[in-house]
């Protein structure tokens, strides 16, 4: 099921831009008027949107085809459920050896650890045994706090060696693990844009999922809408925003969860305490990096509203929409004049 943002955008970028793509199909200047091609096909586990604005289709096409291909690289790279893939040997080797990596997987780790150290822990890639423990999606089991307890040393990211002159990765401790979950998308999301950027094409949206990197104009001129799904209300939108030259990215506790006896159990945990975070129902953030706001979205909805929307007012070129756990809804400074209301 296609979840969060990239639901609305699908259908706000359908509605939005339907017209502009008959338009583009019918005219009879296709030089002058640009096309709009998009294409879906499922890659990371979800579901990936790749949209086109090119001078013609052909062109349009082979920058979608050029996106797909730099995310199944990427996937076969960074995936964890991929036994061969580089990740996946790193974590073979935790409390063994450090394990060279390419120059790609070392960056998407240097920034996870760099976003970490920004969110005080909030955002956590060695999290992988926690996350297993509770699986919410599958057992819906609630783990015991003495279960939770004995992974403690296992999650413990601060203790992850990076080496910049070798490229290599080394987890001290038989069992640790990293997973890059949280913040491969966004990832995937950047490499891609470069990629169709490189065949040419004038503008463009990559959507997996709820990890959405806009490049260019929308025709006929403006940025790419995107709604913001509410946290609460299954085909509500909060708010819209129009893309330029940027990436959005939201984490919220309706994506996956069971309840038991009213209580509402979740996939984002709060290292701290192993338990889903329980401050915030969503956590949207946008900036020019799409790395860098899929891993700041799991990390403030961690620090909570009050903490993650600081954090956001001190980092340049970073603004967010906080939805807290009482439903009231915070924008950052910046970004109010942008919002729109949904129609
Ligand atoms: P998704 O797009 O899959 O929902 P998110 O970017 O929202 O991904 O990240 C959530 C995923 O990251 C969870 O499914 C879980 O595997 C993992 N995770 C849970 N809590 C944290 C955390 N505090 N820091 C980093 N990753 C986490
Ligand atoms: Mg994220």
């Amino acid at each position: 099921m296609v979840k969060r943002v990239s639901h609305l955008l699908g259908s706000i970028l359908v509605s939005g831009l339907a017209v502009v793509f008959l338009a583009g199909c019918v005219g009879a200047r296709p030089g002058l008027s640009p096309v709009v091609v998009k294409r879906v096909q499922m890659h990371m586990g979800t579901l990936v949107s790749i949209t086109a604005v090119a001078p013609d289709k052909e062109m349009g096409h082979k920058a979608i085809q050029a996106g797909f291909d730099e995310i199944k690289r990427l996937e076969r790279m960074l995936s964890t459920w991929v036994v061969s893939s580089e990740l996946s040997q790193v974590n073979a080797e935790a409390g063994r050896h450090p394990v060279r990596v390419s120059p790609e997987t070392f960056e998407v780790v240097a920034k996870s650890l760099e976003i970490a150290r920004l969110t005080d822990g909030g955002f956590n890639i060695a999290l992988g045994p926690a996350v297993e423990a509770w699986s919410v999606t599958e057992r819906q089991d609630i783990p015991t706090d003495g279960e939770l307890h004995s992974l403690k040393d296992l999650v413990d990211w601060t203790t992850i060696e990076l080496n910049h002159d070798e490229n290599t990765i080394f987890l001290p401790r038989r069992g640790m693990r990293i997973d890059v979950g949280g913040i491969g998308k966004g990832y995937a999301a950047d490499r891609a844009v470069m990629e169709m950027k490189q065949v040419g094409v004038v503008g463009g949206v990559v959507a997996l999922s709820g990890d959405i990197k806009a490049f260019g104009l929308a025709p006929p001129g403006g940025g790419f809408p995107v709604g913001i799904k509410h946290p609460r209300r299954e085909g509500d939108v909060i708010a819209v925003i129009d893309l330029r030259d940027e990436a959005i990215s939201t984490a919220g506790d309706y994506e996956r969860f069971f309840e038991r006896d009213g209580i509402r159990y979740h996939h984002i945990l709060d290292p701290k305490t192993l338990q889903p975070a329980r401050t915030c129902q969503s956590v949207t953030v946008i900036g020019k990096d799409g790395t860098v706001v899929d891993g700041l979205d799991t990390g403030i909805f961690v620090l909570g509203p009050e903490r993650g929307m600081a954090l956001v007012e001190q980092l340049p070129d970073i603004e967010a929409v906080i939805v807290d756990a009482q439903g009231r809804m915070e924008v950052s400074s910046g970004l109010r004049a942008r919002l729109r209301k949904p129609q």
